[in-house]
């Protein structure tokens, strides 16, 4: 008994998904029908010239060119005593029209005249050959390039065997829609660059990771019709970046060019003390005012009322009404569950966090006239003439409350009824102008946060260092991911500009000395030195703070402890050999670490750099 081999030749050859026209007065514009009369229909048309080329492009012709490609594989399913799949290799594309020859193997005794299903790529089709994988499992996750995994077809057939052949019924046809997305924000300005590019359409999420952030991006997304699609980016900016449309239409098999204008929400998590004063969405966004929040398809529920030290805490925009103590905090903790809001959590203020709210718009601990103001125009005034319930017990039946009349903080009978307003509380981003010295090894971003050393980075941010040492007074020295050009150290004596740090001198890099460095001057909207070379007491204590224990009696310097911080999470470039100081020996040397010892050099040797920065 003996397996038959057939060979095949497709009566068809690159397949063209023609233009759509494009909408670009729209937010989201795929929602343009391409005409028939355009071609979109499959068509034959000469192939490329070398049978291995790319099989899925964009040549700039506004449109998709797809070929065959030599070595592919197409899944062959049919029945034969249960489910079968065969596997079938392109042995050969014609160079004039395109087509391809396939060749597969079925099991023996297959029958004459034998339905089959084609599936190509040969990973689209279901394990248990059934058909094709669905649209989720095949989309749901895509890097943005245009590849073949987008160039999903199924056609159906007749498998002959007593004269081996097969007799194509219907012609492997796409599967899905293939776009390409630019990202722009939302008056089409600029573009944005994004990673991750979320798309989703009902309950169905299709996460666009590219390998870095980047305004252009394919996808391919099944075909709907009449649907709402949401689009939500994180912008290089570290923004959150939303737009949406209802109603869109869109056909597999075509291809559509799309200019995403996407509006630019922070976070809550990102919030930082310049939000005071705006408002939360209950999707967890800030938004400037209650009517940007409405417009985003959202409802404003909260202020941001403090920010500081890595917590945030934002003041519900009405009253809950007048209740008991017990009953205050049961009410609003049972927001959670009623008006639940992305990222915050509802909550009773306590008398510590009511007095953060008021001082933070410039009151004393029970004085709302500033917190007032802010909230006339979001959202309802708390009642200047009320007494405020906050959390904290003053004894096992009594608690405090703000008595807002006289600014006087007192305390009651739980059982009175006072009036209640919520807060959300939530996790802000902590920053570089509120760095403490427990803030030492974490990462610093372009945009000035701190974030947890030794995992990834966020999804928009660029590391720039770590933080190697913070003083009491808030100053601290940013250890770089990479060297400088390396230079003799008369060429650092040599640079005029000095900037002052904690009582220290920096010895300032000028541009041309950076390397591939990136120059920064803010880090956030907190000022900083330029790229500078410290003093030999500030790299020791660097390297003491990220837990060397390397060193001599000059002091530590640099071990895998130091390199762990720069290399793991954030990609720099671990210190390795011999770097300058700022700090001068005498006339003639100066003071340079290397992996065990301190020494000194003659200032006109070249040596590495490892810059700071300070703020
Ligand atoms: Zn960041």
């Amino acid at each position: 008994m003996e397996d038959y081999t057939m060979k095949k030749v497709f009566g068809i050859a690159a397949l063209l998904l023609a233009l759509a026209a494009c909408n670009k007065e729209t937010e989201i514009t795929p929602v343009e029908q391409p005409s028939d009369s355009k071609g979109i229909t499959i068509t034959a048309t000469l192939a490329p010239k070398t049978a291995d080329a790319k099989a899925v492009a964009d040549k700039g012709d506004n449109k998709i060119t797809v070929t065959w490609a030599k070595n592919e594989h197409i899944a062959i399913l049919y029945d034969k005593d249960g489910a079968q799949v065969a596997d079938a290799t392109i042995t050969a594309v014609d160079g004039t029209t395109g087509a391809a020859t396939i060749s597969f193997t079925v099991v023996s005794g297959t029958p004459d005249n034998t339905a089959c299903t084609l599936v190509y790529p040969y990973s689209a089709a279901k394990d248990d050959k059934s058909g094709v994988k669905d649209a989720a499992t095949l989309l749901s996750a895509q890097d943005g390039t245009l590849n073949a995994n987008l160039d999903v077809r199924v056609g159906a057939g007749t498998i002959r065997t007593t004269t081996p052949g097969l007799d194509v019924t219907t012609q492997p046809a796409a599967q899905f829609a293939i776009f390409k997305f630019t990202v722009k924000n939302a008056n089409a300005s600029a573009t944005i660059d994004v990673k991750p590019l979320i798309i989703t359409i009902g309950t169905q999420d299709y996460v666009i990771t590219p390998a870095s952030a980047t305004s252009t991006l394919y996808v391919a997304l099944p075909a709907v019709s009449g649907q709402t699609v949401s689009f939500s980016a994180t912008g290089s900016d570290s923004k959150t970046y939303t737009c949406s449309k209802d109603g869109v239409t869109f056909a597999a098999a075509k291809y559509y060019q799309s200019t995403l204008k996407m509006a630019a929400y922070k976070q809550l998590s990102a919030a930082t003390a310049e939000d005071i004063g705006k408002v939360v969405g209950q999707d967890g966004n800030i938004y400037d005012t209650k009517a940007a929040a409405t417009a985003a398809g959202t409802q404003a529920v909260a202020m941001i009322a403090y920010v500081g030290n890595g917590e945030g805490l934002a003041l519900a925009l009405t009253d809950e009404g007048g209740m008991t103590w017990s009953t205050a905090k049961s009410t609003c903790e049972g927001k959670n569950t009623s008006l639940a809001v992305t990222g915050g959590t509802w909550m009773l203020p306590s008398q510590d966090q009511w007095k953060a709210m008021f001082k933070a718009f410039g009151g004393n601990e029970a004085k709302c006239d500033g917190l007032n103001t802010a909230l006339a125009t979001a959202g309802d005034e708390l009642k200047k003439d009320g007494s405020y319930w906050s959390s904290t017990p003053y004894d096992g039946g009594r608690a405090w409350y703000a008595r807002l009349i006289d600014a006087q903080w007192r305390f009651d009978s739980m059982d009175y009824s006072l009036r209640v307003r919520a807060c959300l509380s939530f996790t802000a981003t902590r920053v570089l102008a509120e760095a403490t010295a427990e803030d030492k090894g974490k990462v610093v971003c372009a945009a000035g946060h701190l974030h947890t050393a030794k995992t990834a980075v966020p999804a928009g941010c660029t590391a720039v260092g770590i933080l190697g040492k913070v003083t009491e007074t808030g100053h601290g020295l940013i250890l770089a991911l990479q060297d400088a050009t390396a230079q003799t150290w008369n060429t650092i004596n040599g640079w005029t500009t000095v900037t002052a740090y904690a009582g220290t001198t920096l010895k300032q890099l000028p541009a041309g000395a950076l390397g591939s460095l990136t120059s920064y001057t803010t880090l956030g909207s907190t000022a900083v030195s330029n790229w500078c070379v410290a003093q030999k007491s500030d790299y020791k204590a660097i390297f003491v703070n990220l837990g060397s224990t390397t060193g001599d009696s000059e002091g530590k310097t640099y071990d895998g402890n130091v390199n762990a911080y720069i290399t793991t999470g954030v990609g720099g470039t671990a210190i390795s050999g011999s770097y300058w100081s700022a700090t001068e020996g005498d006339y003639t040397i100066a003071w340079y670490f290397a992996s065990i010892y301190w020494y000194y050099s003659n200032k006109k040797y070249s040596s590495s750099v490892r810059p700071v920065l300070g703020f």
